[in-house]
C-alpha cells in the first residue's frame, strides 16, 4: 500500500464512521482484504474486523496483532468450526442446532465461552440463510441448553434490491423480532447485527447496534486477486 492508498483508507473511514451514531459498533469487513490493508485500518484505531471465510481467517488472524476482535460473519459450516473456535469474538451467522451444538463442544475443549448471535431470515430471496422468527421465538421460550455459548443477539441481511422501502421493512422486522425477545436469553442480549455498505442509512433508522461494513471502508471488492 503506499501513501495515496493509505489516505484514501483514511478518508473513507473517517467518512463511514461520522454517519454512525455513537453506541453502534462498527466491523470492518475485511473478507478477501490483505493483511497489510488490515494492519492500515489497525493503524487507524481501528479493532472489531469481520470475515467471512473461516480459513482466511484461520490464515490471518496470526499474523495481525492480537488485540484484535475478530467477528465471523458468513455462513458457517460445522466441520469449518474448529479453524476459528479458539479465537473468534462473535460469530454472528447462527442458524441451526447442529451448529449450535458444534459451537459449544468446541468452546467447552477451547475452556471459552462464545458469544453468538442467532441469524434470522428476513429477506425475499430463499439463498440467504438463516432461522425463521418462529423459529428464533420458540429458542428463547425453551431453557437454554448450550451452556458454553451465550446468545448476545440477532444478526439479519436484507434483501439484495434498491427498493430501499422493501429493506427498511425487513430490518423493522428483525428489530420487532429483536424486541420480542429481550430478556429471553439473559441480560446480555444487546446486539442487532444488521447494516452493510449499501443499507447503512435503512439498517440505523431501524435500530442496528452493530453494522457490518466492507465496501464503503476498502472500496470495491477484487475477488480475483484472493
Ligand atoms: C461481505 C459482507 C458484508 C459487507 O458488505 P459490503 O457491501 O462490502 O459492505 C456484510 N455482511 C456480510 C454477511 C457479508 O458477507
Amino acid at each position: 500500500m503506499d501513501a495515496a492508498a493509505r489516505t484514501a483508507l483514511a478518508e473513507r473511514y473517517h467518512s463511514v464512521r461520522s454517519r454512525i451514531p455513537p453506541g453502534v459498533t462498527l466491523v470492518a469487513v475485511s473478507k478477501t482484504r490483505s493483511v497489510e490493508e488490515i494492519k492500515a485500518l489497525y493503524d487507524l484505531g481501528h479493532r472489531a474486523f469481520g470475515e467471512n471465510y473461516p480459513q482466511e481467517l484461520r490464515e490471518k488472524q496470526p499474523m495481525l496483532p492480537a488485540d484484535i476482535e475478530w467477528h465471523f460473519i458468513g455462513h458457517l459450516q460445522t466441520n469449518k468450526v474448529k479453524y476459528i473456535a479458539p479465537f473468534v469474538h462473535l460469530v454472528h451467522g447462527v442458524d441451526s442446532i447442529k451448529l449450535l451444538d458444534e459451537l459449544d463442544r468446541r468452546a467447552a475443549q477451547h475452556g471459552r465461552t462464545q458469544d453468538v448471535l442467532l441469524q434470522v431470515h428476513i429477506a425475499a430471496e430463499e439463498t440467504k440463510h438463516g432461522f425463521g422468527a418462529d423459529e428464533v421465538l420458540a429458542l428463547g421460550a425453551a431453557p437454554w441448553s448450550w451452556k458454553n455459548l451465550v446468545v448476545r443477539g440477532l444478526m439479519g441481511m436484507a434483501s439484495n434490491t434498491s427498493d430501499h422501502a422493501q429493506v427498511l421493512h425487513e430490518f423493522e422486522v428483525l428489530r420487532g423480532v429483536f424486541d420480542q425477545l429481550a430478556g429471553s436469553f439473559g441480560p446480555r442480549f444487546d446486539t442487532l447485527s444488521m447494516g452493510m455498505s449499501a443499507d447503512v442509512k435503512e439498517a440505523l433508522a431501524a435500530g442496528s447496534t452493530l453494522l457490518r461494513v466492507g465496501t464503503a471502508i476498502f472500496g470495491e471488492r477484487d475477488y480475483s486477486a484472493a
